[in-house]
């Protein structure tokens, strides 16, 4: 069997044959399938990564399995890449260098429903967590909205956010991830145990330093939820608006997001359902609160245009409103037009409906701004995934750059590094982690820029460069 990726030279008929009796993929149409992720959001990234494979893929099926598929990797001296549902959006799960794709989603069980917390094998869908525990009153104080499709393990190793956040935060918040089982990459595949703010170590790590295989997550009560939607004459009345929704205790939203008029020209399952040419407001409210909800739109000059509950948007055969959140919306225009790219901005706190405004005319025609509310230590942030229009590198750095002179801080959402986007500066204690779980450097080691300047070093003198810098 030769290299899928060309960049590999390890026999991978016989590691293949190594992994049995773990189930493999290696029909090179598959594999290559499996290389991917949504890169392809950004023209920048879909460049960098659309010819780079794995060679083989493993999909164990219980911990022991993939003990087996570690400890062979390691023997082999193969580079490994896992992969939950293959939904990041910078190539995170991308084999740069070639070698073996780990695919957790047949490890899936949800294993414990407890007080406050679910306990999962880190392939069990966001969905299906979500679905265990709604007959028992509860669900996932977050989920993302790829939910259907997405793993909680590549949540954790990927992920941010989503749905749940502007009530109960980021998920690195204290609280929201419990626990998680991680193995190492070495010559016996050991487990580790992550509790508190320990799991901080390997939480948006992108699986560079450990494999996670169970999951611990906060759950709250779950509610009646209605998903609502509003519309406004100007983007900073529909800003403003999220604003006051978001902060107003006496309504317990789980979203809030809203969506200039013209990225809405591009729901047309929204058609007559949201009044035309005016800006979105998106929400997801108790039904108790939906009264509370329309008066505060009319008070904020707004207009109600849809409450549903979820029987009725069953019956209306609409899509659920986080589909026009988080990266939904940005799915929504490319559906339509692979033109469109977007980007991911922070917004000074507290949200100023009058920064918008100045920021929005020069900005230009071709950035459309989409604002997510999430709470951060308590308090509401608010920021941008705005649709940009791409028309080269140099127009992308001007935007990024007139949004940065403004004090929104830009987190590239065009690099396939990890310290490149959220984290900008190197994460030491994710590099010392991996240096103690993944010797070798096995782990999907080129999404660090840091990793080769500190893989000579113990694991005790890279965690010191976290304190030093
Ligand atoms: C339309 C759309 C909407 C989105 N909305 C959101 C959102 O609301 N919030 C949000 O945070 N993100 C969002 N995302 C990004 C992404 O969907 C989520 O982060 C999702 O949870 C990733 O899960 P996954 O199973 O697809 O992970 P994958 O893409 O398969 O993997 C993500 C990363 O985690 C690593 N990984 C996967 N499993 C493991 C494991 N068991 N151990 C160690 N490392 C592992 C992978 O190597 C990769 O680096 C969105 C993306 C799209 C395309």
């Amino acid at each position: 069997m030769t290299s899928i990726s060309g960049k590999t030279d390890i026999d991978w008929g016989a590691f293949a044959r190594a992994l049995a009796p773990v189930e493999v993929i290696n029909t090179p149409v598959l594999v290559k399938k499996r290389s991917r992720d949504f890169f392809w959001y950004s023209p920048i990234l879909n460049a960098e990564l659309k010819s780079c494979f794995g060679d083989l893929v493993a999909r164990p099926r219980t911990p022991d399995e993939m003990r087996h598929v570690l400890a062979v990797a390691y023997a082999h001296d193969a580079p490994v890449v896992l992969r939950g549902g293959g939904t990041g959006n910078y190539g995170q799960a991308v084999p740069v260098n070639g070698g073996l794709i780990i695919e957790t989603t047949a490890m899936n069980r949800v294993i414990e429903v407890g007080d406050g917390f679910v306990r999962a094998e880190a392939g069990a869908l966001m969905a299906d967590i979500n679905a265990a525990l709604i007959p028992q009153g509860r669900e996932m104080a977050m989920f993302p909205s790829t939910q259907d499709i997405a793993t909680v393990g590549g949540f954790v190793a990927g992920g941010s956010a989503g749905i749940g956040s502007v009530a109960n935060g980021a998920l690195r918040d204290p609280g929201n991830i419990i626990a998680l089982k991680v193995q190492s990459l070495d010559a016996t595949p050991r487990e580790h145990l992550f509790e508190g703010v320990d799991t901080l170590h390997i939480h948006h790590a992108w699986g560079i330093n450990g494999v996670i295989t169970e999951v611990s997550l906060r759950t709250v009560p779950t509610r009646d939820w209605v998903g609502c939607m509003a519309t406004f004459d100007r983007y900073e009345d529909a800003y403003a608006a999220g604003h006051a929704l978001a902060r107003d205790e006496a309504i317990a939203c789980k979203l809030v997001s809203t969506a200039d008029a013209r990225i809405c020209a591009y729901f047309p399952r929204l058609d007559g359902h949201i009044r035309k040419d005016r800006h979105l407001l998106v929400s997801l409210l108790p039904q108790e609160d939906v009264a509370a909800f329309r008066a505060l739109i009319t008070q904020e000059g707004g207009h109600v245009d849809l409450t549903l509950t979820e029987d009725e948007r069953i019956e209306a055969k609409l899509p659920h409103v986080f589909d026009f959140s988080y990266n939904h919306t940005t799915l929504q225009v490319l559906k339509a037009d692979r033109k469109a790219t977007y980007q991911q901005v922070g917004c000074p706190a507290p949200p100023d409906p009058r920064a918008i405004a100045r920021l929005r005319p020069q900005l230009g025609d071709d950035v459309w701004m989409h604002h997510e509310f999430a709470r951060v230590g308590g308090q509401i942030v608010t920021f941008d995934l705005p649709i940009i229009w791409f028309s080269g590198r140099a127009r992308l750095d001007q935007i990024n750059a007139i949004y940065e002179d403004n004090g929104f801080p830009v987190h590239d959402a065009h690099t396939w590094r990890v310290e490149g986007g959220g984290l900008k500066t190197a994460d030491y204690r994710h590099l010392a982690w991996k240096k103690r779980l993944d010797p070798k450097g096995l782990l999907n080691s080129a999404k660090s820029a840091a990793w080769d300047s500190v893989k000579h070093l113990s694991a005790a003198e890279i965690e010191a460069l976290e304190t030093a810098q």
